[in-house]
């Protein structure tokens, strides 16, 4: 069986983990978002790409959810003594040379597709990783400071900021001029079924969907999505300062609304979100708590037959 899945960071790759477990010998191929990306200190950093391979690869940390296991910070200190900005993003030094090898590739004219490919050489995460897009995109969150109203770069609204300033809009800049990285719309042409983790819905699915092309070759598909949002509030993170900035309302059944019958078929939401309905959409309620590998593997399996059932 072949099986696309969208995938953002954690949430996307802790539900990867449970669809290699749900689905074992199905090729899945993982489109995964790039609009986090981050140059610092003359690296670029993929952080979602990331988060994905070394989850599924084995090298994650795994309380964190995020960066590598046995991870050091010598180089970051070494930065910071030389008062290099900016101090507020956490790069592990084993992580370090993840960035180091993707920057020399890149500089060497290597799309990123093929970058991630070689580094998913060393990982083996059992799926085939491709970014959404070869060419650069950036999410940028418009704030209001002491300084006026100006962009900053999604990482620095998420992780310098934690959301705490009201994001005014939300915009992935270059999307109208990027197209997808090479294999993306094959593998949505030849997919069987299509799976949206519960990944946020504005920065991580919404993203891929901004590509051109990628919404529409998906609209052709069965999909099926997972809520992110159980019971009025994201499990966790901060999706609701993104579904807010963008005027949704923090529910399963905005979110739903927010993709679509064009694009989602059958959406599964957690118990106490029964009552969510669309026209055109089946929905089924069972736990959706991915805390721990059986959990998330069953979450999978249920987002696989409902997607057999539609596709039938
Ligand atoms: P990020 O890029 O690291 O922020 O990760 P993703 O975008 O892939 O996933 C973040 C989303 O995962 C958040 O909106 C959470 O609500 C959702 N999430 C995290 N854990 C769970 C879980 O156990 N169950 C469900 N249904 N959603 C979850
Ligand atoms: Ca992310």
């Amino acid at each position: 069986m072949r099986i696309v899945s969208l995938a953002g960071g954690i949430g996307g790759a802790r539900f990867l983990r449970g669809l290699k477990a749900a689905a074992p010998g199905s090729d899945i191929t993982v489109i995964g978002n790039t609009g986090d990306d981050i140059t610092l200190f003359g690296l670029r950093v993929c952080p979602d790409l990331d988060t994905v391979m070394y989850t599924l690869g084995g090298g994650i940390d795994e309380e964190q959810g995020w960066g590598r296991s046995g991870e050091s910070h010598v180089v970051k200190e070494e930065l910071a003594a030389y008062g290099v900005e900016p101090q507020w993003f956490g790069l592990g030094d084993r992580d370090f040379a993840t960035h180091i090898v993707r920057s020399q590739m890149l500089a060497a004219g290597y799309p990123l597709s093929q970058v991630t490919e070689a580094l998913c050489d060393r990982w083996q995460p059992g799926v085939r990783l491709l970014p959404m897009s070869d060419d650069r995109t950036e999410t940028h969150v418009v704030i209001s400071d002491e300084n006026g109203r100006r962009a900053v770069h999604f990482q620095e609204w998420w992780v310098r900021l934690r959301a705490s300033l009201p994001a005014e809009q939300i915009g992935l800049v270059g999307a109208e001029d990027a197209t997808p990285a090479p294999g993306v719309l094959e593998a949505i042409g030849e997919a069987d079924l299509v799976i949206l983790p519960p990944s946020n819905p504005v920065v991580s699915i919404g993203t891929i969907l901004q590509i051109p092309g990628i919404r529409a070759a998906l609209e052709d598909k069965t999909v099926v999505g997972v809520s992110p949002i159980i019971g009025g509030a994201p499990v966790r993170g901060m999706a609701d300062a993104c579904l807010t900035a963008i005027g949704v309302e923090t529910s399963a059944q905005a979110v739903l609304e927010l993709y679509g019958s064009r694009l989602i078929d059958g959406w599964l939401v957690a118990e106490e979100d029964k009552g969510v309905a669309l026209d055109g959409v089946t929905v089924e309620a069972r736990p959706l708590l991915m805390d721990s590998p059986e959990a998330t593997r069953d979450i999978a399996a249920a987002a696989l037959s409902l997607a057999h059932t539609l596709h039938a």
